[in-house]
């Protein structure tokens, strides 16, 4: 209940607004204004009055300053982001939740209007959120090893024209780390049970005129398309798997063969013979 406070003594307290507990002429028993008298409610249900009558008004006016105070909107909006964010993330999560179909839709449509925006926005994102982005999907990555590995599989089974193209293109771009790959690859090798030579890898490749697995020949270099190329040192049963590092364990295959046997044994070496 409010207290009783008379406008004088409203007035002699530095108050806004006191309470007499007596009703206005449209019988709201509610506060008044100290300055005028006036009735809170009254002004209220004025205003709301207003509102309804200038609904067309109200929308230009509050375009008008959104237009006029774009960047201290936008500022607002993303402090009070970064306070909520949390509580914002769960209720975005709901939102796509509940409207799955509606946010296709409307997706497909603007995908169809205009992909290079889309393109363009999601490339802007990518890079504001890079390090961010990057980490969720190492982390999922982690969570759902057994799962990507699988997938990552199928894809390779299903797409290897587009997975020898993508590492021909790696190798290309990325000479330093493909001889990296090298070198943890003898690493492994060294580790591994068994043993092979240099002279097991030339008895093999003596032996060996056509890659294990396409049965074509080999090339000095590599296609443009990251096909055929010089022979590499295989394992059968990949090293990571337990395989050893021996004789019988090793067949001379294509780079890019190697890499569409799809069973996670792809090493991005440089092409050329491994233990050479
Ligand atoms: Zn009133
Ligand atoms: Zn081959």
């Amino acid at each position: 209940m409010t207290q009783i406070v008379t406008r004088a003594e409203a007035t002699a307290l530095g108050l806004k607004r006191f309470y007499t507990g007596d009703p206005c002429k449209r019988e709201h028993v509610a506060e008044r204004f100290a300055s005028t008298g006036g009735c809170v409610a009254c002004l209220r249900d004025q205003t709301d009055e207003w509102r309804r009558n200038n609904s067309e008004k109200l929308r230009e006016l509050s375009a008008e300053y959104r237009q006029a105070n774009l960047e201290k909107i936008r500022e607002k909006a993303r402090q009070s982001y970064r306070a909520n964010r949390e509580n914002e993330l769960a209720r975005a999560a709901k939102y796509r939740r509940k409207n799955k179909e509606a946010i296709n839709r409307r997706r497909a449509i603007r995908r169809r209007g205009s992909p290079n925006i889309i393109r363009e926005e999601r490339a802007r994102h990518y890079y504001a959120h890079r390090a961010e982005l990057i980490e969720k999907r190492a982390k999922y990555r982690r969570d759902h090893a057994e799962q990507e590995r699988k997938n990552q599989a199928r894809y390779r089974r299903e797409n290897p024209e587009t997975v020898r193209r993508k590492h021909a293109k790696y190798r290309y771009l990325q000479p330093d780390k493909t001889r990296e790959f090298g070198i943890a690859r003898r690493a492994r090798e060294r580790s591994a049970p068994g043993k092979f030579t240099p002279a097991d890898w030339r008895a093999l490749l003596a032996r060996s005129p056509v890659c294990y697995y396409c049965k074509k020949k080999f090339t000095r270099t590599l296609r443009p398309d990251g096909t055929l190329g010089p022979a590499t040192h295989d394992h059968v049963i990949p090293l990571s798997k337990g395989g050893a590092n021996t004789p019988e364990n090793s067949v001379a295959a294509h780079l890019s063969c190697n890499v569409s046997k799809g069973a996670g044994s792809w090493h991005p070496v440089n092409g050329q013979g491994l233990l050479l």
